[in-house]
């Protein structure tokens, strides 16, 4: 790895702005791709039609005229004269140029045609068009402008250091791939546009070989398994269920269903349960285990979270634990001399159930028959765990649960031999949470919302990226909103702090505060986001919105509207607002995470944004889905003509990091 300070020019300031987007090396920084590209050529004036994009340069005749409307908007008209045509140019917010925009002055607009003579600008360029030209647009965010990124970009280029492609050799060989160091230059700096293209293709199928082989590589480890075979009475669950104090929705009751088949049936489960947040995941997850119950096996229960492991272990208690199971929590929290008698009666069989973190995957838990494993959040555990369930000679059945759906596609491509059961319906009742976009200086109006929840003697949430103030970050910490939060609301309401950082005990006593309305306004990080339920909170208030993905926004905002009292969530942001306006217009998880994968790749889908294994950087599985596929069969290919030595090549860093249940 070439560190970020050879560059030349780079100082501090901007290595700590590429450290924000994830860049900590020149080679990461030559792989942070362009999105798209910008084809600077005259347009066909004969073949152009209205509303077609027109690129066309030219000499302004007349001194632009400036309008302003609204609070930020501006809109600059000026003629255009072609040698063709006099063309009446309109482009929005750019009344900046103004001064340097005059008769004379040359112009080259990129823009649409709207009518015979008439443009609207979405970019403009001085100069006229000397040469075609292929101008490379990268992503602009946490305010390092598109022409920051290129600057720094290009001054990485000449260091010309080698970079390899990441391919088995013969697979290079057999697309006459080009090497890396030529792709990179190329891609950066691009002047023929059928090489670009076949150079992004090859790019994208590296970036896609190398995933595919990893999950075609897990699968491998995993398929063929022999599960068990449980005889278990359908009246006694029936009759479980009939005792629940409500009744299950249709696809519930479809996926108990699907599960009864999975256990009683020799072939080994392993089903991702999928259905947006609040959709009733836990109570299939405990029908399941009193399945496994009957039939003599221990079940093990994972949460991402102490928090989310101690309401399932509450919830375990209430519902289980009258039917006769024994139930336990083992979290890194607990205590050595409880641990010791949990891990006893674990391996003893005395222990029904165990629920608990990571804690449950560590070297020293030996179950006596672990028949089935559940993994609540799954998309939580992406990467960086390891786990080793240890167990005498029983491959235990595997129910994933997610609260981000896959589209189904994908899923079947990435799962492959993983059946997948959707829930679409939700508990009846239930309203859609109202949500909305402010900006930082629309905080007034966030606190009289807030105030009017308040008064209704509701709860809320407020959420911070950050746990304190940080010196690399400008965004928004837990212990600033409290000071805050306490000026505006402290004489009337109590206010209370949850983060990461914190005891178990002390995120328990905070929680158990919350929930019997001892305190009304609970400030935390995303430790929340999770399966907490709490009914009586009826707003959600993100700060810095744009520092998540929006499959995980929907998730917080899945802490509300989980009865019928109408619920809010407030997104507040300066940023990325295009992309968060998504969530505005939706409720439906399936459709937000398709979102996701348009805008950002499976990132979110397979562990947290700064995880980086799994996010895409040039491919994207919607647009380039062919070319997976492709990738798909190569990859087994390959791992079926080759040897456990020569695969490892390419799968090192990846085996160790990820999580498997076996
Ligand atoms: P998630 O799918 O997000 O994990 P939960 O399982 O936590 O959702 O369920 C959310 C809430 O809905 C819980 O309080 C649960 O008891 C309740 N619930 C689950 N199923 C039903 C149902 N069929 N009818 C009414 N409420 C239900
Ligand atoms: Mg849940």
């Amino acid at each position: 790895m070439v560190e970020l300070k050879q560059i030349n020019g780079l100082g501090e300031k901007g290595i700590a702005l590429l450290n924000k987007m994830g860049i900590n090396s020149v080679e990461e920084l030559l792989t942070y791709y362009p999105f798209r590209y910008e084809q600077i050529k005259r347009s066909d004036l004969k073949t152009i039609n209205i509303k077609d994009k027109i690129i066309i340069d030219g000499i302004v005749e007349t001194n632009p005229s400036i309008f302003h409307f609204k609070k930020r908007l501006d809109k600059m008209s000026f003629k255009l004269n072609t040698g063709d045509n006099l063309y009446q140019i309109t482009i929005f917010n750019r009344a900046f140029l103004k001064p340097k925009i005059t008769p004379g002055t040359k112009l080259t607009i990129i823009g649409k045609l709207e009518k015979r003579t008439s443009i609207t600008a979405y970019n403009l360029r001085f100069g006229l068009i000397e040469q075609e030209e292929i101008t490379p647009i990268y992503h602009s965010i946490y305010g390092v402008s598109e022409k920051q990124i290129s600057k720094w970009i290009n001054k990485a280029l000449d260091l010309n250091i080698i970079l390899n492609n990441k391919l088995p050799y013969y697979i290079e060989q057999q697309y006459h791939f080009l090497p890396k160091t030529d792709c990179i230059n190329i891609v950066h700096k691009p002047n023929d546009i059928n090489l670009l293209k076949r150079v992004v293709k090859q790019l994208k199928y590296e970036e896609l070989f190398l995933f595919m082989l990893k999950m075609n590589y897990l699968k491998l480890n995993k398929s063929n398994k022999i599960g068990l075979k449980r005889n278990i009475d359908y009246k006694k669950i029936e009759e479980f269920i009939n005792n629940l104090p409500f009744e299950l929705t249709i696809d519930q009751k479809k996926c108990v269903d699907v599960i009864y088949d999975d256990l009683t049936n020799p072939k080994r489960m392993n089903r991702l349960l999928q259905g947006d947040v609040g959709s009733g995941k836990t109570i299939i997850s405990f029908i399941a285990m009193y399945m496994n119950y009957l039939a003599n096996y221990q079940s093990a229960l994972m949460a991402p979270t102490e928090i989310l492991a101690n309401q399932h272990y509450n919830n375990l208690k209430k519902i289980l634990v009258p039917y006769g199971l024994n139930v336990a929590l083992l979290t890194g929290k607990t205590k050595t001399k409880e641990k010791k008698e949990i891990l006893k009666k674990l391996a003893d069989g005395t222990l029904d159930i165990v629920v608990g973190t990571h804690a449950l995957f560590t070297d020293d838990v030996l179950y006596k028959n672990l028949g089935l494993v559940i993994t609540d959040e799954q998309h939580r555990f992406g990467v960086n765990q390891r786990s080793s369930l240890k167990n005498k000679g029983i491959t235990p059945d595997i129910l994933y649960m997610s609260a981000t759906p896959i589209p189904r596609t994908y899923a079947l491509t990435l799962y492959g031999d993983m059946d997948v059961s959707s829930i679409h319906t939700m508990p009846s009742g239930r309203k859609q949470v109202i949500t909305t976009l402010k900006s930082e200086k629309e905080i007034k109006e966030v606190l009289t919302e807030m105030y009017r929840e308040l008064k209704l003697n509701h709860q809320i949430y407020v959420i911070a990226p950050l746990i304190e103030e940080s010196d690399k970050m400008d965004l928004k910490n837990v212990f600033e909103l409290e000071t805050n939060m306490n000026k505006a609301f402290g004489k009337l309401y109590k206010i209370g702090v949850l983060h990461g950082k914190m005891t178990n005990q002390e995120k328990d006593e905070v929680m158990t505060k919350f929930k019997n309305n001892d305190i009304q306004i609970l400030i935390s990080t995303t430790v929340i986001e999770v399966g907490v339920d709490v009914e009586n909170a009826t707003m959600m208030v993100i700060f810095d919105s744009f520092r998540f993905g929006l499959s995980a926004l929907h998730q917080l905002r899945g802490r509300v509207g989980r009865n019928e009292l109408q619920s809010y969530c407030i997104l507040i942001s300066n940023y990325e607002t295009e992309r968060l306006k998504v969530l505005t217009k939706t409720n439906d998880g399936f459709k937000i995470s398709e979102e996701d994968f348009l805008l950002r790749g499976s990132g979110d889908l397979f562990g947290s944004r700064q995880s980086g294994d799994m996010v895409f950087k040039i491919a994207n599985l919607k647009s380039d889905y062919s070319l997976l596929l492709k990738a798909k069969e190569d990859s087994e290919l390959f791992l079926k003509n080759h040897h456990e030595d020569e695969r490892s090549k390419y799968l090192i860093n990846y085996v160790e990091k990820y999580s498997e249940l076996d």
